[in-house]
């Protein structure tokens, strides 16, 4: 198949605007109508059905805006069925189905100012208004600007005061039915308060957060899975999850931004409607302006720019819409979108750059992962030489060759990732490239599971897969053996003195004093480096073996976390940790069975408990394996056998002494350093509220059914200023 890109049509516009000077002719305007058509048609469907969009967002655009051009310039090859003329994204298999009524239309869009100064003066003109300058103020109309949230158009349906209905847009008319999923979302209210009509339909857009879109990544790598390429595709994947259990441990959010066919109709403006969507517990954008005039408005469009990436959403760009709602019946609305409003999409930040090698790293897990090796570029506030490309799957799909001219963009605004290929620029000496059939580093066999993307090298004692865990199993939140970085790691490896992590326990000094640490790259980091004629280890070298045995008497859920069990961060360590008593116990724990069990039990004989069904699964799996017993075996053979924190006796000072607290929702500052807080007040920083919790720390965006099951078990809901009060 023929693979397109948003570069192979730049070519094809820039040939017909070349042209331009001739005009086209008709038998042209439709074949290029058609190619058009084709375009956005396979677009969506690798963007919304496939959730793997093929072309860049810009380059959609910049089509679209084509074909609408051309299609009102020649209105005979105008068609109800074009792809501009319809809402796009498919009606998904698998979920009941929802008619929407009024069906959710999209937004007209554009990309300059000119257009929206047409759209000022289509406006006055419409409702005969005069144009008006900042001198003098008129009572006629007023615009809201708000970001446009990149996420998934949805509608809630409450009825009754309860959430009963929450559909995707599909296709404008008929949506996916995905309730279940919705009520899995903290922030959507799932019962309104008392002053809100019985019977309410709002529509937003559901998205994912930055960070929970970089962990959602990083977790789907370690298990060898696809990762998405941007949190809108996450979110939409999300979304459309069949099982809402998975939904479920989505970092998903709403933002309301739009009334439904039901309950919205007492409102004079927007800006009213949105304010009581926010009294009812919805949330909204935390950001809106209004403008009398069009220079207030691209001021408000200027600044909202500046703003976009403060944002816990993406935005690629400003909603503008006509405040009053009187004016809306007599705007009217076209198939594709509404008159009173427009959408302004900003330029994507984007920077080109040359592809100059690709090169494999192999991970802790073994994973095999392409990255290309950029020239060094700016992007965004920071210089960027590296991206990763994922998989063999992805580099194929975007037919990134080396040497090729890319387009480079940040993904969630923070990974650098190849958006595109400037195809116009291949010269023919680009090269196609191979996953390797064998281990970059140790020349292992490599394999690809069956339903993984991910190829993986099999070979226990690959080296790079050792590094990486001695790495992972001496940082800070783990063993914190700081003698030991990534150059000591390697030498380590390299000379055969480490086959695994344990090893570190049965190190001999001489060995290690001696080991040499190879060229002069190695950066001196103590003085006593600097004295040192050649890099032996020497001194840090004993200072390594100190901290490696102060190791054996760290508590369980260091340990826990070092292992680098997939789905087995800090927090669950903990959350482990305090249900055992020691190392010993968790080859065989009752207790992660117990989750297990419960997990397979309905309604409300399930119990809440305070260990995820995944990293119950892992920790079992991991011991019922084979590396998993050998360490096991050698852990008890060094007499090596941490001890859970004490329980709640851990700390019986400080103002949280031994209560168990849950951070959730947004908060204004990052959750490890709440943990931190908590901790050192002596609380216990729990995942999940259980019955042990005293407080439940609510952000912003938590829903009510939240806070209401952690009351339920007698845990409070407090604030983060309640919270600051606590720990003075
Ligand atoms: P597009 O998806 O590019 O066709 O743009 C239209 C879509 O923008 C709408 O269907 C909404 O889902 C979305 N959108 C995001 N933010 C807003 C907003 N503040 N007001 C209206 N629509 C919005
Ligand atoms: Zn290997």
């Amino acid at each position: 198949m023929k693979k397109i890109t948003g570069d192979q049509i730049s070519i094809q516009s820039a040939a017909h605007n070349a042209k331009g000077v001739s005009p086209m002719t008709k038998p042209e305007i439709a074949s290029r109508i058609a190619e058009l058509r084709a375009l956005i048609a396979k677009a969506n469907h690798d963007y919304y059905d496939l959730h793997q969009p093929t072309v860049g967002d810009r380059d959609y655009d910049l089509w679209e805006a084509e074909l609408l051009r051309l299609e009102e310039e020649n209105p005979e090859f105008k068609e109800a069925a074009s792809p501009v003329r319809q809402v796009a994204g498919g009606v998904a298999e698998g979920f009941k189905k929802v008619t929407h009524n009024p069906p959710m239309q999209s937004l007209d869009k554009t990309h300059a100012k000119s257009e929206l100064a047409a759209f000022d003066t289509f406006v006055r003109t419409q409702l005969s208004q005069p144009a008006i300058n900042s001198q003098q103020p008129t009572t006629g109309f007023t615009y809201v600007i708000e970001p446009k949230v990149d996420g998934v158009s949805l509608a809630l349906k409450y009825s009754n005061g309860k959430l009963v209905q929450a559909a995707t847009r599909g296709n404008g008319t008929i949506g996916d039915d995905i309730t279940a999923n919705a009520r899995t979302i903290a922030s959507i209210p799932k019962t309104l308060p008392a002053d809100a009509p019985r019977e309410l339909e709002v529509r937003g857009e559901a998205y994912m957060t930055r960070e929970g879109f970089i962990a959602l990544n990083e977790r789907q790598a370690a298990l060898g899975l696809e990762e998405f390429a941007n949190p809108r595709n996450a979110c939409a994947g999300s979304l459309k999850q069949l099982d809402a259990k998975v939904t479920a441990e989505r970092p998903l959010d709403v933002v309301i931004y739009n009334a439904g066919g039901v309950g919205c109709d007492g409102f004079a403006s927007h800006s009213e409607m949105i304010a009581a969507f926010a009294k009812w517990g919805f949330p909204v954008a935390p950001w809106s302006r209004r403008a009398k005039t069009l220079e207030e408005m691209f001021a408000a469009i200027d600044e909202l720019q500046e703003k976009r990436h403060t944002f816990r959403f993406e935005i690629d760009g400003a909603v503008i819409k006509i405040d009053e709602r009187e004016f809306y019946a007599p705007l009217g609305a076209t198939a594709h979108g509404p008159r009173w409003a427009r959408a302004y999409k900003y330029a994507p930040e984007r920077a080109e750059t040359v592809v100059e090698a690709i090169t494999v790293q192999v991970g802790r897990t073994g994973i095999l992962t392409p990255v290309a090796e950029l020239k060094p570029t700016e992007l965004a506030g920071s210089t960027i030489a590296r991206a990763t490309l994922h998989n063999a799957d992805q580099i194929a799909r975007q037919d990134i060759r080396i040497g090729d001219h890319v387009w480079l963009v940040k993904a969630g605004d923070v990974i650098p990732a190849i958006d595109s290929v400037i195809v116009e620029k291949r010269t023919g000496n680009e090269v196609p490239f191979v996953m390797p059939a064998k281990c970059p580093v140790c020349g292992g066999a490599v394999r690809r599971e069956e339903g993984e993307v991910a190829v993986r090298c099999v070979n226990p004692a690959c080296g790079a897969q050792l590094r990486r865990r001695l790495e992972h199993f001496a940082s800070r939140n783990a063993l914190d053996v700081k003698a030991l970085g990534g150059k000591v790691a390697d030498a380590l490896v390299e000379k055969g003195l480490v086959t695994d992590v344990l090893d570190l326990f049965a190190l001999r000094e001489e060995e290690v004093v001696n080991l040499d640490l190879g060229d002069t790259e190695v950066e001196p980091n103590t003085f006593f480096d600097l004295l040192q004629p050649v890099r032996k280890f020497g001194k840090n070298g004993l200072n390594m073996l100190k901290a490696v045995d102060a190791a054996r008497e760290l508590p369980l859920h260091r340990w826990l976390f070092a292992m680098g069990i997939p789905n087995v961060g800090v927090t669950v360590a903990k959350d482990i940790a305090a249900e055992h008593e020691r190392f010993s116990d968790l080859a065989d724990s009752a207790v992660l069975k117990h989750v297990l069990e419960n997990d397979a039990k309905k309604g409300k004989e399930r119990e809440i408990l305070p260990i995820k069904v995944e990293a119950a699964k892992a920790v079992l799996g991991f011991f019922a394996s084979d590396y998993g017993r050998a360490f096991a075996e050698r852990m008890k053979a060094l007499r090596i056998n941490p001890a859970a924190e004490k329980k709640v006796a851990a700390k019986t000072t400080g103002a949280l002494a031994g209560m168990g607290c849950v951070l959730t929702g947004s908060l204004s500052r990052p959750r490890s350093e709440y943990a931190a807080l908590i901790e050192q007040a002596g609380g216990i920083v729990q995942s999940a509220v259980t019955s042990k919790t005293r407080y439940l720390i609510a952000g912003a965006n938590v829903g009510a059914t939240k806070t209401e099951k952690a009351r339920a078990l007698g845990t409070e809901v407090i604030d983060e200023a309640r919270l600051l009060e606590l720990l003075k």
